[in-house]
């Protein structure tokens, strides 16, 4: 796994989103924290961008964070709201970044209080759960509606199914962190980085 990490930084990526997923919130079941830990050990500077699909999100930040996260994403549909503000707290705490993800079926109404408390906004385009599924284009609104509540520092993200046809349409809809999972690691190590490069867009700066 550290050397397939490793191929899509050399490639040109920026960061590695590492999908947790504990069987209860999502049927599947991924990393824990010993993974991030590996990851860290073998890759000391990636960014590690770890996804907490999971239904309780406060008993794994400890762990996550002193395995070598830089940052922790959680849902929003699994914190009362009026918790939210001290996960991200507690996320902070240990010197990383937090984030907020929504679900596609979950109405932005349910997010939108909350985008001022977190450094992250991530909007899945799939239903959480797998690798491999079709990127659902309903999703867009609701991430444009979000990218304007947004601040200029917060970054908004699109997570699930993002590939080379539909990649634009998720940066003109205000994505400045796109996920690619089968997108790139789907291909031989030879294409990664031009897949990366196809993945920033039209008039990407970089
Ligand atoms: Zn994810």
């Amino acid at each position: 796994m550290a050397a397939d990490a490793k191929s899509v930084l050399e490639s040109g990526a920026d960061l590695l989103h590492v999908d947790v997923m504990d069987g209860h919130f999502v049927p599947n079941l991924t990393f824990g924290p010993d993974m991030v830990r590996g990851l860290r050990r073998a890759l000391p500077l990636a960014f590690l961008d770890v996804h907490l699909m999971v239904t309780d999100p406060e008993m794994f930040i400890e762990a996550f964070a002193e395995a070598g996260a830089d940052h922790l994403t959680f849902h929003v549909e699994v914190v009362p709201p009026e918790r939210i503000g001290a996960v991200a707290e507690k996320i902070r705490s240990f010197g990383i970044t937090a984030g907020l993800c929504i679900n596609p079926p979950t109405p932005i109404e349910k997010i939108l209080p909350h985008v001022g408390l977190v450094d992250l906004l991530l909007v899945m385009s799939v239903n959480p759960g797998f690798g491999g599924q079709k990127f659902m284009p309903e999703v867009l609104a609701k991430t444009e509606a979000l990218a304007d509540a947004a601040a200029p520092d917060q970054r908004v993200e699109m997570d699930g199914g993002v590939k080379l046809d539909n990649v634009q349409r998720v940066i003109d809809a205000g994505c400045d962190v796109i996920v690619a999972g089968s997108a790139v690691f789907g291909l031989p190590l030879k294409d990664r980085a031009a897949a990366i490069k196809a993945l920033r867009g039209s008039g990407s700066v970089k």
